[in-house]
């Protein structure tokens, strides 16, 4: 299936050689709905931003995949930044293989639950499917804790990237870019005490592969404690959660980091709009009169992040 627009999805590999040589990092942001695309799209074209687009498997039971396209259409359609869609965790070559068929101009085969030499065997697979396509892959070594659409890895069976096998992981399977596990997890709760990222670790990962080459940072939300607030101001009950602190992002940019994954940061941003609207307006009941400010919520939560990770501006115009 091709897009019914004279504008064409980007595949991430681009936006991210670009963001290599620009020193930023172009953040990936989970879509689940129309408002919640809106106010990322529009949060993007309005600081010409690159954007990364990312649907879970979860999104397309959800939201379904031929819906979510018609939506990605609309977005390309109004606007003017360069804009991929991602497949976010696909967990094994049919649903890689679905989406790039469905018109996504990128794909994450998530292997990092088998061994290496499977996940070697099932991301050359997705490779030899989407190059020859022009869709860039993404694919996952080391596992990262937390909890990603009800899969639960508990801390103690997180495993941190091993830079040699990350040498070895990219040559034997032409991967366009690889997330790494470094300290990050899943979620809204990611560290018990300090926040801490192996920055070590990241550097030893970059000095072992090629200097061009872009890696990927996922369960990034930072968890910002004024939107927990809003939301447990206005009858939530999130309490303790954690997250990456944002002065963390320039270092791990530094370090070639090329992507970060936001989705934590948009819900809790959604949500909390709508609580507090509920609250304040208990009288409301029109979907647009509560969707509406979480909209809004996230298109300035989006704008923030934008900046915070240095891609504003960065859209070739
Ligand atoms: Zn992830």
């Amino acid at each position: 299936m091709t897009l019914c627009t004279t504008r064409q999805l980007v595949p991430t590999k681009e936006l991210l050689q670009n963001a290599l040589k620009g020193k930023y990092a172009v953040g990936a942001y989970n879509v689940n709905n129309m408002e919640i695309l809106q106010a990322i799209v529009e949060a993007a074209d309005e600081l010409k931003a690159p954007l990364i687009l990312q649907v879970s498997a979860g999104a397309r039971k959800y939201a379904s995949q031929a819906y979510l396209i018609k939506l990605v259409e609309a977005a390309l359609n109004s606007s003017t930044i360069p804009i991929a869609l991602h497949l976010d965790h696909g967990e094994d070559v049919e649903i890689c293989k679905a989406c790039i068929d469905g018109g996504f101009s990128s794909v994450m085969i998530d292997g990092s639950k088998h061994t290496f030499e499977e996940n070697i065997a099932m991301t050359k697979k997705v490779v030899d499917y989407a190059h020859p396509r022009g869709i860039s892959v993404e694919a996952e070594l080391g596992r990262l804790a937390g909890v990603e659409d009800n899969i639960s890895v508990s801390e103690k069976d997180a495993i941190y990237t091993n830079p040699r096998e990350a040498k070895e992981f990219i040559e034997r399977t032409g991967v366009d870019s690889l997330a790494i596990a470094i300290g990050t997890s899943h979620g809204a709760y990611k560290f018990k005490n300090e926040p801490k990222l192996d920055f070590e670790r990241l550097e030893a990962i970059k000095a072992a592969i090629s200097a061009d080459y872009p890696l990927v940072l996922h369960g990034s939300s930072s968890v910002p404690e004024e939107l927990v607030k809003i939301c447990n101001d206005y009858g939530a009950q999130i309490p303790g959660a954690k997250g990456v602190p944002e002065f963390m992002f320039p270092e791990a940019i530094k370090r070639g980091i090329a992507k970060i994954n936001i989705d934590t940061d948009l819900r809790l941003a959604f949500t909390g709009g709508i609580r507090k609207h509920f609250v304040e307006n208990p009288g409301h009941f029109d979907p647009r009169q509560y969707l509406g400010p979480a909209r809004a919520a996230v298109k300035e939560l989006v704008k923030h992040k934008i900046q915070i990770l240095g891609t504003d501006g960065k859209a070739a115009v």
